[in-house]
């Protein structure tokens, strides 16, 4: 069993903060963060240690390189595998999946991999596909195919764990599937208006499934490279935001969704938490408790690899959702 690994990135602040001194709150040294707050007071006790802690000053390339590219080249060689980013709305989350035209995140990042991998790749010829798709209350929609909506999760002997009527589009090259991206985000933010940032309060799944076959496997000298057809599932998670919805003041509509949320969130830690215990101790991994997790169980725990990005916010009003997401963290390690 792979471990999985943990990186918390902090954003910069924003330019119009009106504390100019919110980012000495939190401290980076090496891979470890400390609260100092009231300001340049350390608080003991409240100290983190990650596989990989990223300050302001990290690009996504210099995110993607030591936590990212691993699991892309394992998918290659077939091996499922499964990259989140989790944090309070506004910390980050889509700025590291999806990037900026001069920062291109962490998804385009792997894509552009991904191909230009397979291209070096002469033995085998490769098939791959892409899909997207949002869980929005406990439903899961179409992000290709606007309308094509709640479907639902089935199982089979062949397929394994599937989500029936997705589009599944084969495609050949990174800028075929940065377009459908680009579809995917529009159909994201369809009828959203600013008070309803429904993309906040969703988890968003891109998915490529990677199949390969030997080319002349009978000509292979490598052996070990030429088992007839593999299969992998790449999954890269923008989830939901981590807030509590209290603060918010929330009722009704606003109420139900963030319900879901917090309940997917606190399952995801639990299911994440047992697979990083050792294999004795572990017991029953809750995968079946909801759509997000049951949905990722393929890539998520045994042979599959997992990183998690946590986002957080350096602005001191900013410090409680901070603190629960690097508790969050820690209980992934
Ligand atoms: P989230 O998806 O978690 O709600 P966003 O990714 O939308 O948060 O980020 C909020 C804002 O901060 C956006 O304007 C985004 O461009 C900016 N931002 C986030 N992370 C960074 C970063 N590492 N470098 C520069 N700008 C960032
Ligand atoms: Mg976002």
């Amino acid at each position: 069993m792979e471990k999985i690994s943990v990186a918390v990135r902090f954003r910069p602040p924003t330019p119009t903060a009106v504390d100019p001194s919110s980012d000495r709150i939190w401290k980076v040294e090496d891979n470890r963060i400390s609260l100092h707050w009231p300001l340049g007071t350390p608080i003991s006790g409240v100290s983190f240690a990650f596989d990989y802690v990223f300050d302001q000053s990290y690009s996504n390339t210099m995110v993607y390189d030591p936590l990212i590219k691993s699991i892309i080249r394992a998918a290659i060689n077939g091996f499922n595998g499964t990259a989140f980013a989790y944090g309070q709305t506004s910390s980050g989350k889509t700025f590291t999946m999806n990037g900026s035209e001069e920062d291109p995140g962490i998804i385009p990042l792997a894509v552009k991999d991904v191909f230009s991998t397979i291209e070096m790749t002469t033995d085998r010829e490769f098939l791959i596909r892409v899909s997207y798709m949002e869980i929005y209350n406990e439903e899961i929609n179409d992000l290709l195919t606007l309308g094509n909506q709640k479907l639902p999760i089935h199982e089979s002997l062949e397929r394994g764990i599937y989500v029936a009527g997705l589009r599944e589009e084969i495609v050949n090259s990174s800028e075929q599937v940065i377009e459908l991206l680009k579809l995917g985000e529009e159909n994201r933010h369809f009828g959203e208006t600013n008070m309803n940032a429904r993309s906040s309060r969703s988890h968003t799944i891109f998915r490529m499934v990677i199949e390969s076959s030997a080319r002349d496997s009978m000509e292979s000298e490598d052996v070990s490279n030429a088992e007839a057809i593999r299969v992998s599932v790449l999954n890269l998670v923008d989830l939901a935001g981590s807030e509590r919805i209290a603060k918010t003041g929330a009722g009704g509509a606003r109420l139900k969704e963030g319900k879901h949320i917090n309940k997917s969130l606190m399952i995801l830690g639990n299911v994440i938490n047992k697979l990083s215990e050792s294999g004795k101790q572990r017991g029953h991994i809750p995968y079946r408790d909801s759509k997000l997790t049951r949905i990722l169980q393929p890539a998520l725990g045994g042979n599959s690899k997992t990183s998690i990005i946590c986002t957080v916010a350096p602005e001191e009003v900013h410090i409680e959702e901070s603190r629960g997401t690097l508790q969050f963290a820690s209980r992934a390690k």
